[in-house]
Formats: structure tokens, C-alpha cells, sequence
């Protein structure tokens, strides 16, 4: 891959109180882009941008309370580009069925959790996202939302059959799947390029 020089000076937190951050940190790494683990309010002041994993959403409301981070991350995401999978889209939306998870109502829609069934119900499948890439995205989805209540300001950037399960609105990008467990960044890399430099 050629070297980008204007990845040089971003680092990209990945909350790391739950879930799956070590491989976004791949994803970034497999770009040339540094990650750093988010886990207390003072790492929000070193990185240009978030990403909120997937775990459990219950869960998740409860460390990041705990950890005295809801209220800084909050604060933070009303300037700082995120980029949410799975729980992590979850707790970005605007209303959840379920009143144990709090939600940071940064993008418009409500999210049902475990639309598609427990985890024996997990699957995977291709996907095309024509508007960021020119191949197929093969994408694991293990307990996954749906969104819906969608707001028309919110961009659906790919769908899986009649549900959206990519979306965009300003500088929040959510997946309802988990394109960090892929060797593919190609999401990671749209995030990068078209929100985080974008909005610097
Ligand atoms: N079902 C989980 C939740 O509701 C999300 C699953 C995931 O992130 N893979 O929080």
C-alpha cells in the first residue's frame, strides 16, 4: 500500500472498556494509521476520532457510567468524527427498545437490539456499497440491530435485504455488522478519508 501522509499525524481511540477494540486497532494498523485505547476521559483529548465497538450494549452503558466516561465522551462527540459497530451503533442512536441502554443521540433512528436473532442466528454475508467501494464487503453479523424510525438526514450507505445496515449522518458512521473481524478495511478507510480528514 502507498504511504499516506496525511495519516501520519491522526490517532484514532477505540473505546476499550468492552468488546472487540483490538481489532479495529488492526483495521487502522493494516492502513498505516495509529490507534490508541480509550479508557478514561483524559485519552479523548488525543485523538482526532472515535470508534465505539460492538460488545453488549447493556453492558457498555454500564462501564462507560462507571468509568465516569459517558458524559466526557458525550461532550466529545458533539465535534469528534465516531465511527460505531454493532453495540457500538446501538448506543450512537437517537432511541433503543430497551431502557438499561442509554443512547448518546448522535444520529437518528432507533435501533431494536438483536433484530435478528440470538447467537446461534449469526451469520455472514456480501454486500455491495457502491458509493465507497468497488468490491463486495463481506460482512459478519453476530446479534446485530436493525435501525428503524430512520431519519431522511441519514445517508444509507449499504442494505442488507430491505434493512440499512450502513449509515451515515455528518461525521457519525454506524454499521449494524462487524467489519473490523474482516481483513478488508475498506470502511475503516472510507471513515478515515471521507470523514475524519474531511472535517478537519
Ligand atoms: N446484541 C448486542 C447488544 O445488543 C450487540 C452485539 C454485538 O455488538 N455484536 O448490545
Amino acid at each position: 500500500m502507498e504511504p499516506r501522509p496525511e495519516y501520519d499525524d491522526l490517532t484514532i481511540g477505540v473505546v476499550a472498556l468492552q468488546g472487540s477494540f483490538a481489532k479495529h486497532a488492526y483495521s487502522m494498523g493494516r492502513l498505516g494509521i495509529k490507534s490508541r485505547a480509550v479508557r478514561e476521559p483524559g485519552d479523548l483529548k488525543l485523538i482526532d476520532a472515535l470508534i465505539l465497538p460492538g460488545g453488549e450494549s447493556t453492558t457498555m452503558t454500564l462501564l462507560l457510567e462507571q468509568e465516569g466516561m459517558w458524559e466526557p465522551m458525550n461532550e466529545a462527540l458533539e465535534t469528534l468524527p465516531v465511527f460505531g459497530t454493532c453495540a457500538g451503533a446501538i448506543l450512537l442512536g437517537q432511541q433503543i427498545d430497551d431502557e438499561r441502554v442509554r443512547c448518546f443521540n448522535k444520529i437518528e433512528y432507533t435501533a431494536e437490539r438483536n433484530a435478528y436473532g440470538r447467537q446461534i442466528e449469526s451469520f455472514s454475508t456480501s454486500l455491495i456499497m457502491p458509493s465507497l467501494l468497488d468490491h463486495d464487503f463481506h460482512a459478519i453479523f453476530i446479534r446485530a440491530p436493525k435501525f428503524r424510525d430512520i431519519s431522511p438526514k441519514v445517508l444509507q450507505l449499504a442494505v442488507f435485504g430491505a434493512d440499512p445496515v450502513l449509515l451515515r449522518q455528518g461525521k457519525v458512521l454506524v454499521a449494524s455488522f462487524h467489519p473490523e473481524l474482516t481483513e478488508d478495511s475498506g470502511i475503516h478507510k472510507y471513515f478515515v478519508d471521507e470523514i475524519v480528514l474531511k472535517s478537519r
